[in-house]
């Protein structure tokens, strides 16, 4: 079985005008296993084999990142049936269930008793731009490898 690394990496993340949309600088930097899931696929696929201290830049197309826009995501409900509280207005986002996997929709209009919801990823449909530096990286260990992710500096399992 061919090894796979856990990398440990610093991010800034930007849209295709330059804006920054997260970075993990000043923050803890990400770590994960190759293969995994962990992060975004075109991430994982361009750095395999990056070395510790590699500073790159990495264009990911939204279709590798958080996909394209489905114009099927986007749905009249009816306000009534929202588990919205108070005044819901456009750009609002909340999410659709209590349960933490639940789709995070956008409010995209609002026309009486109808509102008009956006169930796309907020990052659908745009090209990412990633700045990476690459903290460190080591062999992953039996056990990560049998989870299906990176365990922490410890060794502690996080889920
Ligand atoms: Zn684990």
């Amino acid at each position: 079985m061919a090894m796979r690394s856990v990398v440990t990496f610093h991010y800034t993340l930007r849209d295709p005008s330059g804006r920054v949309l997260d970075t993990s600088m000043g923050a803890q930097a990400v770590t994960y296993l190759e293969g995994a899931g962990q992060i975004i696929d075109g991430l994982d696929e361009q750095l395999r084999g990056a070395a510790a201290g590699l500073k790159t830049r990495i264009v990911v197309p939204a279709a590798k990142a958080y996909g394209e826009r489905d114009s099927e995501q986007v749905q009249p409900v009816k306000r009534s049936q929202l588990p919205v509280e108070g005044e819901l207005m456009v750009g609002d986002q909340f999410k659709t269930g209590d349960d933490s996997h639940a789709p995070t929709v956008s409010v995209i209009s609002i026309d009486g008793d109808e509102v008009l919801l956006d169930a796309n990823h907020p990052l659908a449909g745009i090209d990412l731009t990633f700045d990476v530096e690459i903290i460190s990286t080591r062999e992953a260990t039996p056990e990560e490898l049998r989870h299906g992710h990176a365990h922490g500096a410890d060794g502690a399992c996080s889920g």
